[in-house]
């Protein structure tokens, strides 16, 4: 197949693409800087879309960027590098004289309001309740292919929790600090820690690519993207310092991520949601990292 990748270049990118490739498909990001295997955002507004048989958009600035301090113009970033680049690829597929047959957006798990108890399944209803709710709601909304098209495509949306993997993401930024023995619980600890391995991910994706018998529906189909370990940030800290022999006993109060992220942002880390991959697992898809053992061990043993 043609597969067009929205933001490829980035940490899950490069593992989709490396994936897709050892299937044998044929491979275009699209990305803000012209390249070999690339075509620009300004390409498709202007040429539409290259005939293909599977889109996927992944393209969306860093919301954990360390270096951006959480203002407006940061949060104006957030939204248009998310809507506006799936809002020209809904419309480069409508306008396609040859459109895919699967159009895959990833977005994330930050529409389920966060708690203690509720678990989340894909069936679960949401109303926005804060800027990253809004932002999954703007960016889902803009992916919403019009019925015509949606009869010919199918719609496919992956929500993901935090990304694990070596190469980047969040284990990337976190590796530093528990090396150093500072790694602790973030705020209470006892939040749940919606997380999945990138190789899964990228698996997630590709499985959604895949073409399928029955026609699509005009409503997308939605496919949690994390573990199905239910786990804490207490979890999540002792296994990495169990996995990299490190201690963890300084906590991080919530107070200082708040100062030092934003608290819209610090929300990520201090609260979390306990989401359930329902769908994902009832369409068959097996995980390589179900739990925590498994995907630390591979991360954390290289
Ligand atoms: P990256 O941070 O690696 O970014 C992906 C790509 O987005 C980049 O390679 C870049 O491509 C493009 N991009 C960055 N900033 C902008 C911008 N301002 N305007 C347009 N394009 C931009 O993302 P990940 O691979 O980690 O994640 C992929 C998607 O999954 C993202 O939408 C992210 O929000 C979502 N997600 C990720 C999670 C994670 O833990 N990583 C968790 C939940 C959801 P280029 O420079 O080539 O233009």
């Amino acid at each position: 197949m043609r597969i067009i990748i929205g933001g490829g270049t980035g940490f899950v990118g490069r593992e989709l693409t490396r994936l897709l490739k050892t299937k044998g498909h044929e491979i275009t990001i699209i990305s803000r800087q012209p390249g070999p295997g690339r075509i620009t955002w300004a390409d498709v507004e202007s040429g539409g879309l290259p005939p293909c048989e599977g889109a996927v958009n992944l393209a969306g600035e860093n919301i954990m960027n360390p270096l951006r301090w959480w203002n407006e113009s940061y949060k104006k970033d957030l939204f248009s590098s998310r809507v506006d680049t799936t809002k020209l690829l809904t419309q480069a597929i409508a306008a396609s004289p040859t459109p895919p047959h699967s159009w895959v957006l990833v977005t994330g798990v930050a529409c389920y309001n966060p708690s203690l108890q509720t678990e989340y399944t894909e069936e679960s209803d949401w109303t926005p309740f804060d800027f990253l709710s809004r932002l999954v709601q703007e960016w889902e909304r803009a992916g919403q292919l019009p019925d015509n098209s949606a009869k010919k495509t199918r719609q496919v949306v992956i929500r993901p929790g935090a990304v694990l993997g070596r190469d980047g993401g969040a284990m990337k930024q976190m590796m530093i600090p528990f090396w150093l023995g500072l790694g602790g619980t973030l705020g209470s600890g006892r939040q749940p820690f919606p997380w999945i391995h990138v190789s899964d991910l990228a698996g997630i994706i590709a499985h959604a690519l895949e073409p399928h018998k029955e026609p699509p529906s005009t409503k997308p189909d939605v496919f949690n993207g994390v573990a199905p370990a239910l786990n804490t940030n207490y979890e999540f800290t002792k296994e990495v310092g169990k996995a990299l022999k490190r201690p963890t006993i300084f906590p991080v109060p919530a107070f200082l991520l708040d100062a030092f992220l934003g608290s819209e942002r610090a929300i990520i880390l201090t609260q979390g949601q306990r989401v359930v991959p329902k769908r994902t697992l009832e369409s068959g898809f097996e995980f390589r990292y179900p739990d925590f053992t498994s995907a630390l061990r591979e991360i954390v043993g290289h």
